[in-house]
């Protein structure tokens, strides 16, 4: 079960991420933690990486490139992992395909958890909090008693400024952009599984489940 699984911010990956490990057992691989725990054990990539991000800037390919072939190796991926953040990139993507080469294996689904842009909007855009005790909702998940009014407290209800409709429709296009090619190399090399994301929770990890389960009959 080697998989990666691909989403816009709003799609609801980090749900379907933590449904997948909980029922298969593989590790959940993102490119934070491979990072940190790189850098906590003092491998000599990890040293470079915490060097870079320590000057606030971009860890290289090659450096990301080699964390994830040590991480791929540990025996916790034997039977699998779930990739999560990497790759971003077509360069990144071949370089995946050439470390799982080495290691006589190869991807077998990336899992794209697709949602219309419209209703990826609502749902980033949807979050009000208290200006008076700082509560959060939502407007589509955790819709306050009343517009506007905090149900705890009475206060009023605002909308933060990365929250707003064209903010977060900016970072929206700049993904939508980048994750472009990357669809496109994994349609071009047979891999990529498309699940409708428009749904509830639920039904979407059942077509997930579906998926993954196929791989093991
Ligand atoms: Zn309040």
């Amino acid at each position: 079960m080697d998989l990666v699984l691909m989403g816009l911010p709003g799609a609801g990956k980090g749900t379907q991420a933590e449904k997948i490990i909980a029922k298969y057992g593989i590790p959940h691989i993102s490119t934070g933690d491979m990072f940190r725990a790189a850098i906590k054990e003092g491998t000599p990539l990890g040293k470079q990486a915490k060097q870079f991000m320590d000057a606030g800037e971009l860890v290289p390919d090659e450096v990301t490139i080699g964390i994830v072939r040590e991480r791929l190796a540990k025996s916790d991926c034997d039977d699998g992992f779930l990739l999560d953040g990497f790759p971003r990139t077509v360069p990144q993507a071949e370089a995946l395909d050439a470390i799982l080469q080495d290691m006589n294996r190869s991807i077998d689904y990336v899992i794209n958890i697709n949602v219309e842009r419209d209703k990826l909007l609502e749902r980033l855009t949807g979050r009000r909090v208290c200006r008076n005790c700082g509560a959060t909702y939502h407007m589509v998940f955790n819709r306050p008693k009343q517009d506007g009014t905090c149900d705890k407290c009475g206060g009023e209800l605002y909308q933060r400024e990365d929250d707003n409709e064209k903010t977060v429709a900016n970072r929206l296009e700049v993904n939508i952009n980048q994750q472009e090619p990357l669809l496109q190399y994994y349609e071009d090399t047979g891999v990529l599984q498309t699940v409708d994301g428009n749904r509830d929770i639920d039904e979407v990890f059942e077509d997930v489940d579906n998926l993954i389960g196929s791989l093991s009959e």
